[in-house]
């Protein structure tokens, strides 16, 4: 079992890349994937999404790297399926291959996709790059131009194989595949494997080894005392949230769990900024160190830890009452293991997740996984906060009455009801009380509220305009789209949790929206089909009606989400 990137025999400069970015341990796939393909074996390898399948197969890639003279082809193709995508596996190949031939002299990695000036590319090209990361549309292009040598190539990865044949990269893939060495490794990853996905790897990958990481009953499901919610949170917004969603909660004790030791120290920062005692913990401290913090927590000096999983190993605090995960774990197990922390001896436990749009997915995984529903919540608003903190000073005054002391007090109110009404004079104490327990007003990010997302909302980014008219055009996000009645009066739109992938056409949300509600085929407006959901425009006065309604129902035999769709 990998339990360490040391385990991996990886060079010192990727060691070190990985240690500054604050990854402590290999992911599952990576643990499982690294070995075979620094042997050079091809291979099949599926993981959901945020699981880490990129750091997966870029190490290895980076590991085989050789200083090499200046205007060879490159050496490893990459192939992701949309502009975002591949910019993102070049940032990240390009910070693990940093130093790779000594301090700040890293690898060389170009991406390459559609929609940019072509020339650049073609300079740097020209110039010798080690490592191409690029949409299939645009490698073509390359190719064909001359201006892309496959000679050189060691290694091709495709990666989210799944999502390029969905946008029919197909052919382009065959292509590619067909003008790369006969001899070269050859990787596929992807989230997910149907059989399109299989047949490329019949064809084009050679004794593979397989790896999937498998959503097993790590545990047999989470107590069920456990209230699980998650919050779709844009990155930006995310430390603004979580301190919200703490304001709410107010917990009597918290752990928040962040992927990496550079993420618990900028966000125990954050926190701290804002007021929040929160203590770091993760595996750069000493044990002495972590002890210290541990035995903050214990003894209640501190209430809200935020760790990474290496560190918060095996931490059993008893009045645990919060576990939020400021990402979703790469690995549904984690999230078993650390919601596990809470919830235990009968008492209530609570855990939150804070999920980026494309996280969206990985939430479900787990939902199937532990069989428990994550209710997705909205971040309180201002208006919220205000009702929650006025709630815990009605409580303390409350408290305040019960006790029955407060004869000191009775003749300042006695000499004030000459003048003012009883309710006046009590609507100032709370004022004044209410002020001094929420330190004189609000802390100044309090009035601007936090923007919802839609989830997975880069499905519906631009794809690769590369194509050129060579391919049956798709509405956006490679969406079939209906074009259906222009709808007179305000119009609401509907997310529906399900799309192409659970094999959802327009005339099953006809079906089901006219089936169970009141509207007809004529009262629906345009339709557009993602791959995981679906938008659907319906009257603004019959929206709450058909979310009801599509909540009661199956489509195509199973539940979805249906809700708004969030404002962008
Ligand atoms: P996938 O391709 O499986 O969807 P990514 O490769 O994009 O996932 O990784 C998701 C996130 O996890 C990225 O932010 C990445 O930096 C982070 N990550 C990857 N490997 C590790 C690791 N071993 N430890 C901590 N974070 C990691
Ligand atoms: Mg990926």
């Amino acid at each position: 079992m990998i339990r360490t990137f040391s385990d991996l025999d990886l060079r010192p400069e990727l060691l070190g890349a990985l240690t500054a970015l604050g990854y402590e341990e290999p992911t599952p796939i990576q643990g499982e994937a690294i070995p075979p393909l620094l042997e050079g074996r091809d291979l099949l390898g599926q993981a959901a999404t945020g699981t880490g399948k990129t750091a997966a197969f870029a190490l290895p890639l980076l590991q085989r790297l050789e200083k090499r003279g200046r205007g060879a082809g490159p050496v490893a193709l990459v192939l992701a399926p949309t502009r975002e995508l591949a910019m993102q596996v070049c940032e990240a190949i390009h910070k693990y291959g940093k130093d790779l031939f000594g301090p700040a002299n890293g690898a060389r990695v170009l991406p390459v996709y559609g929609g940019q000036p072509i020339g650049r590319q073609l300079r740097e090209l020209e110039r010798g790059v080690d490592i191409v990361v690029g949409t299939p549309g645009r490698v073509i292009d390359h190719i064909s131009r001359g201006t892309l040598r496959l000679d050189g190539l060691l290694t091709v990865v495709l990666d989210e194989a799944d999502e390029m044949l969905d946008m029919g990269f197909a052919e382009d893939i065959d292509a590619i595949l067909e003008a790369a060495p006969n001899d070269r490794q050859t990787v596929l990853f992807s989230a997910t494997m149907p059989s399109r996905v299989e047949k490329v790897a019949r064809r084009h990958l050679r004794n593979p080894v397989r790896i999937e990481i498998r959503r097993e009953q790590a545990e047999q499901g989470v107590a069920p005392q456990v209230r699980q919610s998650a919050y779709v949170v844009a990155r930006p917004h995310k430390p603004a949230a979580l301190g919200r969603v703490l304001d709410v909660e107010a917990p009597e004790a918290a752990i928040v769990f962040c992927r990496t030791r550079e993420e618990v120290d900028s966000l125990s920062e954050t926190l701290n900024g804002r007021g929040y005692r929160a203590e770091a913990l993760h595996g750069g401290l000493s044990q002495e160190q972590r002890d210290k913090v541990m035995n903050r927590l214990r003894n209640r000096t501190t209430e809200l830890l935020i760790a990474t999983d290496v560190a918060a190993r095996g931490l059993d605090v008893e009045h645990l009452t919060h576990v939020v995960n400021y990402n979703v774990p790469a690995a549904p197990e984690a999230y078993v293991h650390r919601i596990g922390r809470v919830g235990r001896a009968g008492r209530e436990g609570v855990a939150i997740t804070l999920a980026e749009p494309r996280e969206h997915r990985m939430l479900k995984t787990i939902e199937r996984l532990t069989g428990q529903k994550i209710v997705m919540e909205k971040v309180p608003t201002v208006a919220d906060l205000r009702a929650r903190r006025l709630e815990l000073t009605r409580a303390a005054l409350r408290e305040s009455l019960l006790e029955d002391d407060l004869d000191g007090f009775r003749a300042v109110v006695e000499t004030l009801t000459d003048e003012f009404d009883v309710m006046e004079v009590a609507a100032a104490a709370v004022k004044l009380a209410h002020e001094a327990s929420t330190g004189g007003g609000s802390a100044d990010d309090d009035d601007t509220d936090i923007p919802q997302v839609a989830a997975r909302a880069e499905e519906r980014a631009p794809y690769d305009s590369t194509r050129g008219g060579s391919r049956p055009s798709c509405g956006p996000g490679g969406a079939p789209a209906r074009k259906g009645r222009v709808l007179e009066g305000p119009t609401a739109k509907l997310f529906i949790g399900l799309g192409r992938a659970a094999g959802v056409r327009p005339q099953d949300l006809v079906g089901a929206i006219t089936g169970e509600s009141s509207l007809s085929g004529r009262d629906i407006g345009g339709i557009e089909i993602a791959e995981r959901f679906a938008l659907v425009e319906v009257p603004e006065g019959a929206a709450e009606e058909v979310i009801s309604a599509l909540r009661a129902t199956m489509i195509k035999g199973r539940k979805a989400t249906v809700r708004r769709d969030g404002k962008r």
